[in-house]
């Protein structure tokens, strides 16, 4: 696989832990030359991941960008520039539940915040990149749907999961745009990860019953989805257009 990534630069969003952490440092391992690493708050963890991506051989650039709203995605999309017309795989991964909120506490503020964060910042930023695969006539877009998009999410999750509903479509819709310029767009679905998103918005009890609802009886890991995101990269996956391939050990299935 290393030749087919050699040269190549990739920019994960959110890659200051998680998933997105995984996928960078899978893409260096794979053999990219240069892995952007974005992140918002998570400045320690973004370096952690810079540094292994470093280990394994890439450089790592480090680009922050708030995208919960419009100003600081109109911001990253300037921090972008410089870069924007050399990324051969863009990974938007950056994502959030904010807070689980049913139908009568969720506020408008939260809302926005979700919708920005998880469908606009996809939208916008595949827009400032996208022109540079088209001129080279290659690119491989990864989006980050989720489980919930299928199924309407856990409790107070409705909102995230309307959200993660928008970005399988995009991902459809963009994958027919794009598909004649030689650029594959697909996603990838996690099912319940075990990580900080979980820990932060769910129980232990929560996770334990998703483990008893899962054929393969056990959660999912980071590196579980980095390495889908890693074959959907490859030339491996040259003939996938446009789909949304759900990981989850069996806990839904298509
Ligand atoms: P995570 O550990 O919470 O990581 C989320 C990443 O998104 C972090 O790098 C974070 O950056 C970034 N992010 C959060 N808020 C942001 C903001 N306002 N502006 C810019 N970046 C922001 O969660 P994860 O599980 O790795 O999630 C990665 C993707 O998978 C998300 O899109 C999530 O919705 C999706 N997903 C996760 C699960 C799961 O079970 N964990 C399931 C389905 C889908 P900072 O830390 O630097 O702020």
């Amino acid at each position: 696989m290393a030749q087919e990534f050699q040269g190549k630069t990739a920019l994960v969003t959110g890659a200051s832990r998680g998933i997105g952490a995984a996928t960078a440092i899978a893409l260096a391992q794979a053999g990219c030359a240069q892995v952007l690493v974005h992140y918002a708050s998570g400045t320690e963890g973004a370096k952690v991941t810079a540094k292994a991506v470093e280990a394994a051989g890439a450089k790592a650039v480090l680009l922050h960008g708030e995208l919960a709203n419009e100003a600081g995605i109109t911001a990253f999309i300037e921090t972008l520039k410089p870069y924007s017309g050399h990324i051969d795989f863009l990974i938007n991964n950056a994502g959030s539940l904010q807070k689980r909120a049913k139908l009568e506490d969720m506020d408008l503020a939260t809302y926005n915040q979700v919708m920005d964060l998880n469908a606009k910042s996809v939208w916008f930023i595949t827009q400032a990149i996208a022109p540079g695969m088209i001129a080279r006539g290659s690119g491989v877009i990864v989006n980050v749907s989720s489980i919930a998009a299928r199924n309407g999410g856990g409790p107070g999750a409705t909102i995230y999961s309307a959200s993660k509903a928008a970005v399988a479509a995009m991902t459809k819709g963009l994958a027919k745009e794009l598909a004649p310029a030689g650029i594959r767009v697909n996603a990838i679905s996690p099912g319940t990860v075990d990580n900080d998103f979980h820990a932060r918005f769910s129980t232990r009890e929560i996770l334990d019953g998703v483990v008893r609802m899962t054929p393969q009886g056990r959660l999912s890991t980071n590196e579980d989805m980095a390495e889908v995101a890693l074959f959907l990269c490859s030339n491996a996956a040259r003939n996938i257009i446009g789909q949304t391939i759900e990981i989850n050990g069996g806990a839904f299935m298509v």
